[in-house]
């Protein structure tokens, strides 16, 4: 069977470097907001190359805490719109909606699958605020178009950096581009954690000290609140496993750029579309979507020859059932590729060799008269 992904052979990987970072946290006696989170913090703040980073629970805290200290800080008021691509997963919107903000669906472009950056302008009103930009699948989403837009309308610009660990936009990485960025080591993204673990990465120093308060009981100072706060923090044994991978975490992504390479390379089915190829430097393919009108046929076909795909996503935000008052909105564009798209399995561990099989079935998937299941 060749699986989507194989967190196992992953973290197999790196077991020696892994065990050692686990060991030394377990015996120091230290478990939370230690030397460790220190540490990653730094390194990761380097990486991306932002001035600060603050470690927290979740990605899905981290984009929470970006808006809710905008809020604490005076510069976004409860009410204000933020502009969403609508095929995000559904995470970058409960953060919006959670804060008391508007989320404004905005379709992707069918090409690129990020935000479309020709129909933003017209969902801009005066009470937008800001655009949260989701790097969606590992591909950088950012444009010259989106900075003009944020500039021309004085729009704070929050990366949602979850799924692109890595990636550039020019000499910058994403998550360094916007005012702020949400990131997420849920285990399967590219930079995943043995559990949930967050950080918010940032140039400005009053959003990273208040994310870092509100991440801590709305606590500066031990035993004085200062802001109604939470509980969200990346502990030190997620920290630690974290400094490890993200050592290796370039490496990592140009193994993914292989496998990816490959894919488009030896994929030739007329009947299977994929995504506009960008320059390696800006995906680090979190996943590899492909679409095909058969799309449910093709999974099956592919389960039952042994291997494993996801869709990424099945049902749109706005047809879910926590978001009733937007069921009779049409997204067309969002709607097709929630119907079309399947995710091949992708990651720094699959071999050549699994990789070519599965190309090799995708080739030989015979394309069904529609009328026929
Ligand atoms: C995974 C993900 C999140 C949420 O991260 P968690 O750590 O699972 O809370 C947010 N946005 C996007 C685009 C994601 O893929």
């Amino acid at each position: 069977m060749i699986p989507f992904l194989s967190l196992k052979d992953i973290t197999a990987k790196y077991a020696e470097e892994i065990h050692e970072a686990v060991n030394r946290v377990v015996d120091s006696g230290w478990y939370l907001q230690g030397s460790e989170n220190e540490r990653f913090e730094q390194h990761y703040a380097d990486y991306i190359g932002t001035k600060y980073c603050v470690g927290c629970a979740n990605g899905l805290d981290a984009l929470i805490l970006i808006y809710r200290a905008y809020i604490e800080l005076g510069i976004l008021h409860r009410g204000d719109e933020v502009i969403v691509p609508a095929n995000t997963y559904i995470a970058s919107i409960m953060a919006i909606r959670e804060n008391g903000l508007k989320a404004v669906l905005v379709e992707p472009d069918e090409q690129t699958l990020e935000l479309d950056e020709n129909k933003i302008e017209h969902a801009i009103t005066s009470r937008t605020k800001s655009i949260l930009l989701v790097h969606l699948y590992g591909r950088c989403a950012y444009t010259e178009k989106i900075a003009q837009l944020c500039q021309k309308y004085n729009l704070l610009l929050v990366e949602d950096n979850a799924q692109a660990h890595g990636c550039y936009y020019g000499k910058q990485r994403t998550g360094s581009i916007g005012d702020a960025a949400g990131h997420s080591f849920y285990p399967g993204k590219n930079l995943g954690a043995f559990g949930d673990g967050g950080a918010v990465t940032t140039g400005n120093k009053d959003l990273a000290d208040c994310v870092r308060a509100l991440a801590n009981y709305g606590s500066q100072k031990k035993y004085v609140f200062k802001y109604h706060g939470r509980n969200s923090r990346l502990d030190e044994l997620q920290a630690a496993v974290l400094d490890v991978k993200l050592r290796h975490l370039d490496e990592d992504n140009r193994l993914r750029q292989q496998v990816a390479k490959m894919y488009y390379d030896g994929i030739n089915n007329p009947s299977i579309t994929l995504p506009i190829r960008l320059d390696d430097k800006n995906n680090v393919y979190h996943l590899f979507p492909i679409f095909s009108n058969q799309r449910d046929a093709l999974q099956k076909y592919l389960s039952d020859n042994g291997v494993q795909t996801l869709i990424h996503y099945p049902i749109p935000p706005h047809k879910q059932e926590c978001y009733k008052e937007w069921n009779v909105l049409d997204f067309p564009i969002t709607e097709n590729l929630s119907k079309t798209e399947l995710s091949l399995p992708i990651s720094q561990v699959i071999t050549s060799q699994q990789v070519e099989q599965v190309i090799d079935l995708l080739n030989k998937f015979e394309k069904l008269p529609n009328t026929t299941c």
